[in-house]
């Protein structure tokens, strides 16, 4: 069995951070991302190298990863991928899916039943799907002893849409509406900590997305407040038209993008791959570096703020 592929561990004293991706590849011409932006423009904002997230031919490069800290015997599960088995008739790439997910996570040493918290950064059906299992009969939690935890403003706005409304995704129903069901839920306000996480009110992509913060480490999980590594300086492009509220996802960009730039934080989200800093490269000008080299020019501090085992 070929298992996913795992990056890392990144080492932060006494913690790892695994990276478990799903996919990653060619996902869409530019155009698709960012309408209107010509690719020179996207270039420019981008990394150098395998880290633009850009290739030649102007396709764009994402991922689709979820991320597992562990200390010790102890796990977190931070974003829940697209998930196996999950009826997807409008996306087809995650219809009845059958990925190694268990296996993945025991090559990494942790079993189902290790994971203490599932974080959940919003509810769209490539960040929920691992969250269940379907045994047979039912739809219920992959992880029996863990604490899934998302914003009661997420949950209220996608439950608010009554069974056959076409808003209401079949992600609601086959991996949200069964932890709820079983009692597994934690809702969490931003500025809440929970375990080694602090939580982030992030709403503007979708009404309840959160961020979570590895709080004594600086190490950021940034969920879909960014999709693509030329929004650092380009706070104002939206992915598509995939954010719920523009207006406010771009002031969420800005003022977490300053804030990550001054405090150096280590930052990983859904679909942008490898860990990534946002630096401050001209006065108020900001690019995302990734921890391979970097022109030195535009990335002055190449130092990594984490390690590589
Ligand atoms: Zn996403």
């Amino acid at each position: 069995m070929t298992l996913l592929e795992i990056r890392g561990p990144h080492v932060f004293d006494e913690l790892k951070v695994f990276q478990i991706i799903e996919w990653e590849g060619e996902a869409m011409p530019h155009g698709v991302l960012f309408p209107g932006i010509p690719a020179d423009a996207i270039r420019k904002a981008s990394p150098s190298g395998e880290n633009s997230r850009l290739t030649e031919t102007g396709m764009i490069v994402s991922s689709t990863q979820m991320f597992l800290v562990t200390q010790g015997n102890r796990a977190i599960l931070i974003e829940a991928g697209s998930g196996n088995g999950k009826a997807r008739p409008d996306e087809p790439y995650w219809d009845h899916q059958n990925l190694p997910y268990r296996e993945t996570l025991a090559a990494a040493g942790v079993g189902l039943g290790d994971v203490e918290y599932v974080f959940l950064s919003h509810m769209h059906p490539d960040h929920v799907g691992l969250a269940t299992t379907w045994n047979g009969d039912r739809w219920e939690p992959t992880f029996p002893g863990a604490k899934y935890v998302l914003a009661p403003r997420e949950w209220a706005y996608w439950n608010g849409f009554p069974a056959g409304d076409p808003a209401r995704h079949p992600c609601i129903n086959d991996s949200i509406l069964p932890l709820v069901e079983a009692g597994s839920v934690q809702f969490a306000r931003g500025g809440e900590r929970i375990g080694p996480v602090r939580v982030h009110d992030t709403t503007g992509h979708t009404p309840g997305h959160l961020v979570f913060e590895l709080e004594d480490r600086n190490v950021w999980f940034l969920g879909d407040l960014i999709h693509h590594p030329a929004q650092a300086p380009h706070p104002e492009w939206s992915a598509a038209d995939w954010d719920f509220d523009r207006e406010l996802a771009r002031s969420q960009r800005r003022r977490f993008f300053h804030q990550f730039a001054e405090s150096r934080a280590t930052l990983l989200a859904a679909h942008t791959g490898d860990p990534f800093r946002v630096e401050e490269i001209s006065p108020g000008r900001f690019m995302a570096c990734y921890g391979d080299p970097m022109p030195v020019e535009l990335c002055p501090s190449r130092a990594r703020t984490f390690q590589q085992e």
